[in-house]
């Protein structure tokens, strides 16, 4: 079992992960919307419900509903 990526993570600050998409700041990210959220980005690998892998934090499990400013919407 991986460990979670938390948001106190130093690549984590650097990229602005958040847990909850719904809890980024839009004056901070103005490229995020509502509806981006890990489980619908295609550096996101499910690995159960509510967590799965990310290409990008290797060795940790991101949240599903989470989101970073690497975000790229799922072909
Ligand atoms: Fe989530 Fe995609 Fe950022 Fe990885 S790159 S943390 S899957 S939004």
């Amino acid at each position: 079992e991986l460990p979670e990526l938390t948001e106190d993570d130093p690549m984590a600050i650097g990229l602005g992960y958040k847990k909850d998409t719904t809890t980024v700041d839009a004056a901070k990210q103005p490229r995020h919307t509502a509806d981006q959220q890990c489980s619908n980005c295609a550096l996101y690998m499910s690995k159960s419900e509510t967590a799965g892998t990310c290409a990008i934090f290797a060795g940790k499990h991101v949240s599903a509903t989470g989101w970073c400013s690497a975000y790229a919407k799922k072909a």
